[in-house]
C-alpha cells in the first residue's frame, strides 16, 4: 500500500500519530504540506506566522530527507490539492492528524468525500491533545463545562492507565525505510507565497523542532518555580512554548511526560500547575468541539443580549487599546508587547481583555479578532476561551461583577514597573509609586521624570471607577443567569 501523510499543524517528524500509523500500515509513504490559499489570502503580507511555518517546514523537509524521504510543499487550495496529489502519487490512503476548528472540520469532510469518490481512504488521528471529543465525560456521560471537575476526571483517566498509553510516543525512526522520496520537492519562497516582508518581523523564539527543544530545555530548569513566577510579566516565568504547540513543532505528549516526570521525582508544585495549564488547553479544544457556536457567539446565550459601545467614541477607544495609548501603562505596555513581538504574557492577556470589555465596554469579539490577527500562538479554542472568560460569557468564566482594576493589577504584578519601562521608555524615570497611574503623580515628580501627561504619555481614556459602574449596569441583563 502507498500512502500520503498530510501535515498541517503538526510540523515535526518525531512522535507524530498520523506519520506513525501511515508508516506502520503502508509499504511506502509520501509526506506533504499545503500552504492553503484560503487561509493565506486573508493575512497581511508581513505575517510572522507564515515565516515561522516556512522555517519550520525547511527543517522538517531536511529531516525527512535525511531519513530517506522528503516533503512535497504546494501553494493551493487544500480541498482541491490533496485529492489531486493523491491521484498524482497513486496512493491508496491519506493520513492526517485531527483538527478541531469548525472551518478545518468542514475542509476535512470535503477532502475525505473527494478522496472516497476516487477510492482513496482517509484516516485521521488524535495528535494535538491528550484527550479529545468524548474521552473525558462527567459521570452522567455529558461533556464538562467547568474546568476543575474536568481536570480531575482528566487526571483520573490519565493515571488509571498503567500502560502509559495516553502519553506514549509514536515512534517514527524504526519505520523510516518506508519513507518515499518525492520526484519533485522544494519549498516556495516567502515572496512567491505573497509574504515578502514576513521574515523581517522575526519572532522572539526560534522556529522548528530545534527551536522548540531549545525552549523546553531552558524551561526544564525553571519548571519547579512556575507556580511562583508565572504571573509576573517582567520575569522569565512561563515556557514560551505556545507557538510551538500551535504549529506542532513539539508534541503535547512529550510535554506532559516531562511535567509528570518532574512531579514523580519530588513534590513539585510548579510542574503540577504547568500540567494544569496544558489541561486547560485540552479543555478548550473539547469545548470548541462540543459547542462550535462559541466561535461567533457567547457560550452562555443570555450574554448575547449585552449592548456594547459602538460609534466614533468606541472606535477611538478601540484604536487606543490596539495601539497601546489608553493611558493605563500596564495595558499599553502589554499591547506594545503584542504588536512588537506577537507574544503577550498570560496575566496581561487577562488584564488587556478585561480592560477592553469592562473598562471600554467594547464587544469581546473585536478584541478576540485583534488577538487572532496578532498572536503568534493564535489558536481559536484557547483565544476564544480566554476572551469569553474575560467577558464572563464563557464556560467557567470569571463572574460578570469581577472587574480587574488596571492600576492594582499593575501594582501587584509589575510592582517595580520593570515590564512597563521595557515597552514605555518615556516613563523610565518614574518611580514605582507613580508609574502605575502617572496622571495621578505630583506635578513636580512628573517634571523631574521628564514626563508631560498629554504629550509624552496620554491621559487615561476612561476613568476606571466610572467605567466599572457602567459595566455593572451593562451586565444587569445577565444578572439573573450569572
Ligand atoms: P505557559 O504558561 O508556559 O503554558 C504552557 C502551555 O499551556 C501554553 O503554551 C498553552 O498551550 C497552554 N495554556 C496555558 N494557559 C492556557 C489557557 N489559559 N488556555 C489554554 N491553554 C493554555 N493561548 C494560546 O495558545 N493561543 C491563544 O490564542 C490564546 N489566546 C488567549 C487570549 C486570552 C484573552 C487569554 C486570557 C489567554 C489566551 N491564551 C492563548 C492562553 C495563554 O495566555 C497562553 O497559552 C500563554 O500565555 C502562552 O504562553 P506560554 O507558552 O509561555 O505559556
Amino acid at each position: 500500500q502507498r500512502s500520503l501523510v498530510w501535515f498541517r499543524r503538526d510540523l515535526r517528524n518525531v512522535d507524530h500519530a498520523a506519520l506513525h500509523h501511515a508508516l506502520r500500515q503502508s509499504d511506502s509513504v509520501f509526506c506533504a504540506f499545503i500552504f492553503d490559499e484560503k487561509i493565506l489570502n486573508d493575512l497581511p503580507d508581513n505575517d510572522r506566522r507564515v515565516a515561522f511555518i516556512h522555517e519550520s517546514l525547511s527543517e522538517l523537509a531536511k529531516s525527512l530527507e535525511q531519513m530517506g524521504g522528503g516533503l512535497i510543499v504546494r501553494h493551493a487550495q487544500a480541498e482541491e490539492e490533496i485529492p489531486r496529489l493523491a491521484r498524482e502519487l497513486g496512493v491508496d490512503a491519506v493520513f492526517t492528524n485531527r483538527d478541531y476548528e469548525p472551518q478545518a472540520k468542514l475542509r476535512d469532510t470535503t477532502v475525505e468525500q473527494s478522496l472516497l469518490a476516487s477510492n482513496c481512504a482517509f484516516f485521521s488521528y488524535k495528535d494535538q491533545v491528550i484527550f479529545e471529543k468524548e474521552e473525558v465525560l462527567s459521570l452522567a456521560g455529558t461533556p464538562f463545562s467547568v474546568f476543575t471537575p474536568y481536570k480531575n476526571a482528566w487526571l483520573k483517566k490519565f493515571y488509571a492507565d498503567t500502560s502509559d498509553f495516553y502519553s506514549r510516543a509514536y515512534p517514527i525512526e524504526k519505520y523510516a525505510h518506508k519513507l518515499a522520496r518525492p520526484a519533485a520537492s522544494g519549498i516556495p519562497s516567502l515572496a512567491e507565497l505573497g509574504f515578502p516582508a514576513a521574515a523581517e518581523r522575526r519572532m522572539p523564539v526560534a522556529a522548528g523542532m530545534t527551536g522548540a527543544s531549545q525552549l523546553l530545555d531552558d524551561f526544564m530548569g525553571r519548571m519547579k518555580l512556575y507556580d511562583q513566577s508565572r504571573d509576573f510579566p517582567a520575569i522569565k516565568g512561563p515556557s514560551y512554548l505556545s507557538v510551538h504547540l500551535r504549529f506542532g513543532t513539539i508534541s503535547i505528549r512529550h510535554l506532559v511526560q516531562e511535567a509528570i516526570q518532574q512531579m514523580r521525582i519530588a513534590a513539585n508544585r510548579g510542574a503540577e500547575i504547568w500540567l494544569s495549564e496544558l489541561i486547560w488547553r485540552d479543555f478548550y479544544f473539547m469545548i470548541l468541539h462540543h459547542h462550535p457556536h462559541v466561535a461567533n457567539r457567547s457560550f452562555k446565550p443570555d450574554y448575547d443580549a449585552i449592548r456594547w459601545e459602538t460609534g466614533p467614541q468606541a472606535d477611538a477607544h478601540f484604536n487606543a487599546w490596539c495601539e497601546g495609548r489608553t493611558g493605563y501603562p500596564l495595558v499599553d505596555a502589554a499591547m506594545l508587547q503584542l504588536n512588537q513581538t506577537g507574544y503577550m504574557h498570560n496575566r496581561l492577556r487577562m488584564v488587556t481583555a478585561c480592560f477592553l470589555i469592562k473598562d471600554l465596554g467594547i464587544d469581546w469579539r473585536r478584541g478576540e479578532a485583534y488577538f487572532a490577527e496578532h498572536l503568534n500562538d493564535f489558536d481559536l479554542s484557547a483565544n476564544n476561551g480566554g476572551w469569553q472568560w474575560a467577558s464572563s460569557s464563557g464556560c467557567d468564566a470569571q463572574p460578570y461583577f469581577r472587574i480587574f482594576n488596571p492600576i492594582t493589577q499593575s501594582e501587584k504584578f509589575d510592582t517595580e514597573g520593570k515590564f512597563i519601562k521595557r515597552y514605555l521608555p518615556q516613563l523610565a524615570k518614574l518611580d514605582k509609586r507613580s508609574i502605575h497611574a502617572p496622571w495621578k503623580a505630583a506635578p513636580l515628580l512628573l517634571e523631574q521624570a521628564g514626563v508631560k501627561i498629554g504629550k509624552d504619555y496620554p491621559f487615561p481614556v476612561v476613568e476606571h471607577d466610572v467605567a466599572r459602574k457602567q459595566t455593572l449596569t451593562r451586565y444587569a441583563v445577565v444578572k439573573k443567569v450569572a
